[in-house]
């Protein structure tokens, strides 16, 4: 075989790029990443990179903790192997469901685990299926979601998301709708306020469970703060004024906390930093500090019985992944939740988020072309507008975010480019030194492209 002489000709000759822009990568080649410390990561090169991304929003702890590796070796040197299903579970297992059950806002549930957050919504939607068809409902199938939403990759999670991209695959499949991105500033009408363009989407979701017949409808999936739609925190009382609409029809309310759980809004959940308790929560990315690739469904009270109900009914429960509740995956996940929780990294968001606010405010402020800033925690995205008064976005094939991002990673930072925003996630260990680093390196970056 004769293969290209750089890492990145290699890369770029056997290996699949996924979510990439490709006429970025074939210009410039990829990063090839061999390690890290802290929140920088270094590629084959010797250049060294701040990631404001945390990898894809999951290295929260940083690229060289002792602890989970720890963790994870402690694991392997116990039991190099493991055991599912048919009657068998990890002890791993059994104490990561207790802890996320004591450290989740229900008073008590059940965990089911998978690899992904994408399964995991998956998984969660065919609970809903399951336990409506188990309890006489069996029309209830229809998932509500909103545009923009990101829920995952595979053919139910795809259908799930609200992004156009997915037409290539012919998705979303039947039965899954999408109602109004809750984005004030992009969304609302001319005259309207925040809180009148709460109460638009409360209604448009009345009327959708109307017009659709709520005896068809599954249950409705949220993430608290859109992450992969480009950072957009819900409109002032969103959750308010939806989850009445959705408790009135029976329709439970999933807190999709794949990004947001495990300390990225400065508290445990993104439920909570918005004031709401959901039916169940989908955590990934966090609970394993981007460690190990592992997804839970979290399931209230409420649907924890139904669904037990109706798996006592068929006496099993027919689904699964062949590694679900690995317990080097739940090891290294009892050990993240404590070093975010316990070990001041939760703390450290909250502490440094208004000073994150600021420096991005300010340079919002100094630019001509940011339009908006918006996050909150450590999940902050600023978007690129040609005209600041009329919010006009820039037009162009490489899209002025793509063009930001690579001016920054040329610079030495990591940022992710998404739609006409650029996203900034870092690790929850970061200083505030480094935080300066990339305000710096961003302001750079954005003086370069304007
Ligand atoms: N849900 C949300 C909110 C996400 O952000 C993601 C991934 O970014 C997923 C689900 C899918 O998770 P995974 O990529 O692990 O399948």
């Amino acid at each position: 075989m004769n293969k290209p002489q750089s890492w990145e000709a290699r890369a770029d000759e056997f290996s699949m790029y996924g979510f990439t822009d490709l006429p970025s990568v074939h210009e410039r080649g990829a990063v090839i990443v061999t390690h890290g410390e802290g929140p920088y990561v270094h590629d084959v090169n010797g250049k060294r990179y701040l990631d404001a991304n945390s990898g894809l929003w999951n290295m929260v702890a940083g690229f060289d903790h002792k602890g989970l590796a720890e963790a994870a070796k402690a694991q392997y040197d116990r039991f190099p192997g493991y055991h599912a299903f048919f009657g068998r579970m990890s002890d791993q297992t059994v104490m990561l469901s207790e802890k996320l059950v004591e450290v989740s806002p229900f008073p008590r549930g059940k965990v089911f685990y998978t690899n992904s957050g994408s399964e995991a919504n998956d998984t969660m939607v065919k609970m809903l299926w399951f336990l409506h068809g188990s309890e006489g409902n069996p029309k209830r199938r229809k998932i509500l979601t909103r545009w923009n939403a990101y829920h995952g990759v595979t053919a139910v999670s795809a259908s799930m998301t609200g992004k156009p991209y997915n037409e290539v695959f012919g998705l979303p499949l039947d039965g899954f709708i999408h109602l109004t991105c809750p984005h004030y500033w992009r969304f609302g009408e001319e005259g309207e306020s925040e809180d009148q363009f709460t109460q638009r989407l409360a209604r448009e979701l009345e009327e959708t469970i109307q017009r659709e017949g709520a005896d068809t409808i599954a249950g409705f999936f949220a993430e608290p703060v859109m992450g992969a739609g480009g950072v957009i925190p819900p409109s002032r009382g969103y959750f308010q004024a939806v989850q009445p609409v959705l408790k009135k029809y029976g329709i439970p309310l999933i807190s999709d906390e794949v990004i947001c759980g495990f300390g990225r809004t400065g508290n445990t959940w993104g439920c909570e930093t918005f004031g709401f308790v959901p039916d169940a929560i989908i955590s990934s990315k966090n609970l394993t500090a981007g460690l190990f690739p592992m997804g839970a469904v979290i399931l209230g009270p409420e649907l924890a019985d139904r669904l037990q109900a109706a798996v006592e009914k068929i006496e099993e429960f027919p689904h699964g992944f062949t590694a679900s509740g690995h317990p080097v995956g739940c090891a290294i996940a009892l050990k993240a939740i404590d070093v975010v929780m316990n070990e001041g990294l939760a703390e450290n968001v909250r502490q440094l988020a208004p000073r994150m606010e600021a420096g991005l405010q300010a340079i919002m402020d100094r630019s001509e072309h940011i339009g908006e800033l918006r996050g909150i925690g450590f999940m902050w995205a600023l978007e690129a507008v040609k005209d600041k008064a009329t919010k006009t976005p820039f037009d162009g094939s490489l899209s002025v975010s793509e063009r930001i991002a690579n001016t920054c990673t040329d610079l030495g930072l990591i940022c992710r480019p998404l739609g006409q925003s650029i996203v900034l996630c870092p690790p929850f260990i970061l200083t505030k030194e480094q935080m300066d680093e990339m305000f710096d390196k961003l302001e750079q970056a954005l003086n370069k492209v304007f």
